[in-house]
């Protein structure tokens, strides 16, 4: 195991990429229970940096995140523990696993950069405000299946768990929306297609660049999250769930096969 000392700004990217956890075992990276701080967190090569030739003819085959081992592609925070097994044996399975997770982990902290690029009317609050104090009741009147678009625009590929998720928050809440922003309409004229084309444009930037479905509503979310100090993360989720139904998000993304 080649212990490396990587600099300070790259030490606290690495930090943030893995939210302050260790990725395998969840165990916090820099402990403050004591007095002082203790961190067990190591800086691990995905692909070894010095691999032997055991190493070199086991991984032949496998993808790799840099061609240079020193890039901080090729380089992921674990707990001690952990950096140890994981290098001890080196195993195809045990890199694999560590190549998604990190890819997963570039593909999180790629979308932040068009957070700043993209603001969001102020007016959005209100509405944030009033999911938190709305109470869905039984008798609140749902979608109908047939009007729930969610499954049709998202590929047979993304996640059954994702597309529960929002088709089950379209459910509870689209109508609920919708009246909010009549409401807000009411002051503010033209405030909700303002709001629309917002989204929209964030999600067609991200869409431009790339991402899946599945991280594309990640970001939205956490962009949302990030303009309002994680002071509603449990009404952003709705907020775009709101928007795929309205067609501002994944719009143009056909399902893929006819039905
Ligand atoms: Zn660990």
């Amino acid at each position: 195991m080649v212990r490396i000392r990587i600099g300070k700004n790259h030490f606290a990217k690495l930090y943030e990429e893995v939210r302050g956890m260790c990725p395998l075992c969840g165990k916090v990276l820099i402990d403050d229970s004591g007095n002082r701080l203790n961190s067990r967190a190591e800086a691990a090569h995905i692909y070894p940096h010095s691999p032997t030739n055991e190493e070199i003819k086991l991984l032949k085959d496998a993808p790799r995140l840099s061609q240079d081992p020193e890039n901080l592609d090729n380089l992921i925070l674990l707990c001690s523990n952990d950096h140890k097994m994981f290098d001890h044996p080196r195993t195809v399975d045990g890199y694999m696993k560590l190549y998604n997770l990190k890819k997963q982990l570039l593909d999180n902290a790629a979308g932040k950069e068009y957070y700043e690029k993209h603001s969001i009317e102020s007016d959005l609050f209100i509405i944030l405000e009033k999911l938190g104090s709305h109470i869905i009741s039984d008798a609140s009147i749902k979608l109908s299946y047939d009007a729930i678009k969610v499954m049709d625009k998202m590929k047979d590929t993304e996640s059954v768990l994702i597309k529960n998720t929002i088709s089950q928050h379209v459910n509870d809440y689209y109508l609920v929306i919708k009246d909010f922003l009549k409401e807000l309409e009411k002051d503010h004229g033209g405030v909700s297609d303002l709001i629309a084309a917002e989204i929209k444009t964030c999600y067609l930037d991200l869409k431009k660049n790339c991402f899946t479905q599945e991280s594309i509503y990640y970001h939205l979310v956490e962009w949302l999250n990030a303009k309002t100090a994680n002071a509603y993360i449990y009404a952003t989720p709705i907020i775009i769930a709101y928007y795929i139904q309205n067609c501002e998000v994944f719009t143009n993304d056909m399902p893929q096969q006819s039905r």
